[in-house]
């Protein structure tokens, strides 16, 4: 590995060799079973465009030009908040109360479960190139992948069913969308997710938490600095983190150098966080 290494003509991947192998090196002694992945969904797993998947219900369509309407007037109203870079009470306050508002309309205009399926197999989205590849690695290796996120659950859950990409070693910890007998959208569960509470959202409140509280060292993957602190407030031995810097980030550079291990810009794979997979996976204390 090189300190600079551009993949394409567009894509770069920046780390500190050194800190970089330091990191690993600790996670290859403690070997595969103490490892775990920690992913955001949008945009890291994912392809940064053309979507992200909440998104998703408003471009279909299906819910009518008034839910248009007001969801972009909401967006307008509380979108400062998020991309501010401050991580304080205030704006957590308001993350969720642009999801209490978002959920409102969603009840007021009749959003289904047959309108998530419907959107799910017309869906644009596509996963980030070597995104499968990780999938398959983690699923044969029994290493948990647990996907943090603000995104509907069911929809996350749809796409990567659609990929044939969903296996038992997949946590998806994201906002619980509740419906009646009649497939009718009522409400989300808590905790809701947001930008804005990642930090609060993993730990032993989670039903699974016992499956991955003594996997210690943690690969995080997010597209968003905000998203590091997806970890929660539990004290993990060792934390590599990658970030990828799309074109779409209105974010810089400096600030995404100074978060995370390795940045990934403009779309880049995952040849990065695989290539870190398969240095520790292939140093199995326990051969299998
Ligand atoms: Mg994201």
């Amino acid at each position: 590995m090189r300190g600079e290494m551009p993949a394409s003509p567009q894509v770069e991947t920046i780390f500190n060799r050194e800190v970089l192998e330091e990191k690993i090196k600790r996670f290859q002694q403690d070997g595969k079973d103490k490892m775990q992945v920690i992913a955001d969904f949008d945009r890291t797993l994912t392809k940064a465009e053309p979507a992200a998947l909440l998104s998703l219900i408003e471009k279909s369509g299906l819910l009518g030009a008034d839910y248009s309407r007001e969801a972009d007037e909401l967006f307008k109203e509380y979108y400062a908040y998020e991309l501010d870079q401050e991580w304080t009470e205030e704006r957590s306050k308001k993350m969720r109360e642009w999801q209490d508002k978002h959920t409102a309309l969603f009840i007021k205009y009749g959003l289904t479960k047959e309108i998530l399926d419907q959107i799910t197999e017309s869906s644009p989205i596509q996963f980030r190139a070597g995104t499968d590849e990780m999938i398959k690695k983690l699923e044969a290796a029994n290493v948990p992948l647990v996907i943090v996120s603000g995104a509907p659950r069911y929809l996350i859950e749809s796409h990567l069913k659609k990929a044939g990409l969903w296996h038992p070693n997949i946590h998806i910890i994201a906002n619980d969308y509740e419906f009646d007998e009649h497939g009718k959208f009522t409400g989300i569960c808590e905790p809701v997710v947001h930008v804005a509470n990642k930090d609060e959202i993993l730990n032993d409140g989670y039903h699974r938490y016992q499956e991955i509280e003594s996997r210690t060292n943690v690969l995080i993957l997010g597209d968003n600095p905000d998203d590091v602190n997806m970890i929660g407030r539990h004290l993990w031995s060792n934390i590599i983190s990658v970030g990828f810097l799309n074109p779409s980030s209105k974010k810089n550079r400096n600030c995404y150098t100074k978060v995370f291990d390795a940045v990934i810009t403009n779309d880049g794979s995952m040849k990065l966080p695989n290539g870190i997979i398969d240095q520790v996976i292939g140093q199995n204390k326990t051969p299998q």
